[in-house]
C-alpha cells in the first residue's frame, strides 16, 4: 500500500508504509528534505494530514496539537485537554442552570475552538450528546440562551425553530 504526502513544494514523496502503520519511518519521511535527500529535524515540507491544519507534521502524519489529542482522547479532531479545562472552567453549575460565565454574543455563549469562534452550547451538545445533524439550529427549551445544559437543548430545523419563537412571543 503506498502513500503520497503532498509537501509545501508541491513534491509527491512517496513509500511502502503508511504513517499510520509506522510512526518512526513517518517521521523519518516527513523531516526529509526532497531536494537533498537529508533527513533534516527542522524541514517543514509535510503538514499535517488533518484538513485545514496548516501544522507540521510531527508524528503519526499530524501536527504535535492534533498528534496530543489523539493521545488524550483517542482522536486526532477531538477536544484538547487545555480547551476542556478552560471551557469547563466558564460554567456555572446552579440548580436550574448551566450557565457560561464567559465572553457572550447575544446572550449566548462564544468560545474560541481550532481559530473559529463557536457557540458554547453547540459545543457542550456535541461533547456531551453527540454531533448535531447538518443544518439543524439549537433550541433552548429553557429560554435561557446562555445556559449550556444539553438536557435543556434541543436540535431543531431552522423553520421549526421560528416557529417556537413565535409562539413564545405571542403568548
Ligand atoms: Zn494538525
Ligand atoms: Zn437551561
Amino acid at each position: 500500500m503506498g502513500v503520497a504526502i503532498k509537501s509545501r513544494h508541491e513534491t509527491v514523496i512517496s513509500g511502502d508504509v503508511t504513517p499510520e502503520v509506522n510512526p518512526m519511518l513517518a517521521h523519518r519521511i516527513t523531516n526529509r528534505d526532497p531536494k537533498t535527500g537529508r533527513v533534516c529535524p527542522k524541514y517543514d515540507g509535510v503538514e499535517c494530514s488533518i484538513a485545514d491544519c496548516r501544522g507540521r507534521a510531527a508524528a503519526r502524519g499530524w501536527c504535535r496539537d492534533h498528534y496530543k489529542r489523539w493521545w488524550y482522547d483517542g482522536n486526532p479532531e477531538g477536544f484538547h485537554l487545555t480547551f476542556l479545562q478552560k471551557f469547563w472552567s466558564r460554567v456555572d453549575f446552579t440548580n436550574e442552570h448551566w450557565l457560561w460565565v464567559g465572553a457572550k454574543t447575544k446572550g449566548y455563549g462564544c468560545v474560541a475552538r481550532d481559530g473559529h469562534r463557536h457557540y458554547a452550547h453547540r459545543i457542550a451538545y456535541e461533547m456531551l450528546v453527540g454531533p448535531i445533524p447538518e443544518g439543524l439550529e439549537i433550541d433552548h427549551l429553557c429560554r435561557t440562551p446562555a445556559c449550556i445544559w444539553p438536557e435543556h437543548l434541543e436540535p431543531v430545523s431552522h423553520r421549526e425553530n421560528m416557529r417556537r419563537h413565535r409562539e413564545l412571543r405571542v403568548a
